[in-house]
Formats: C-alpha cells, sequence, structure tokens
C-alpha cells in the first residue's frame, strides 16, 4: 500500500516532490559484453525526507493520509447480521 499525502493549503492530493533514499538489493544480470540488467529488486529500506507540495512549492502543509484502505478491502468487514 503506498503512503498517501495531503497538502491542506491547497487542497493537492496527487502532485508532490518527495524526497527519499531507499536500501535496496537486487540480482545484477551481466551479458558477456558487460551491458547490465538489473532483475529482482528488493527494498530492503526506504525513508522519505521530504514531502513538498508541487503547487505550493513547500511541504509545509503536506499532511499523510493514514489507514487509507484500497478501495473494496473495507466492505469485506460488513455483516448484515452483526446484531
Ligand atoms: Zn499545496
Amino acid at each position: 500500500m503506498a503512503t498517501r499525502y495531503r497538502c491542506s493549503a491547497c487542497g493537492n492530493l496527487t502532485r508532490f516532490d518527495v524526497t527519499s533514499t531507499k536500501t535496496t538489493k537486487a540480482f545484477h544480470h551481466y551479458t558477456i559484453g558487460g551491458e547490465l540488467v538489473v532483475e529482482d529488486e528488493e527494498i530492503i529500506e526506504a525513508s522519505v525526507h521530504e514531502v513538498a507540495c508541487r503547487w505550493c512549492g513547500h511541504g509545509r502543509s503536506v499532511e499523510v493520509l493514514e489507514g487509507e484502505e484500497s478501495p473494496g478491502a473495507a466492505r469485506a468487514a460488513d455483516s448484515p447480521s452483526a446484531r
């Protein structure tokens, strides 16, 4: 599940400049000619340093949206005979 952001200053939900560092492990597959193909990249650690709103140009009003479920996932718990 991807982290979602919202800028409370302008209401932006879709455009952010995210500065992050990732530690990844990958299979580096070289051809005889020395050309590299990176396969099976796995993210070991990821940390986000800064999230800036694309429209405001800063991240002072950016909030992280927590507990957002993908559409449909929340409905599975509905039970008509719960009472
Ligand atoms: Zn904004």
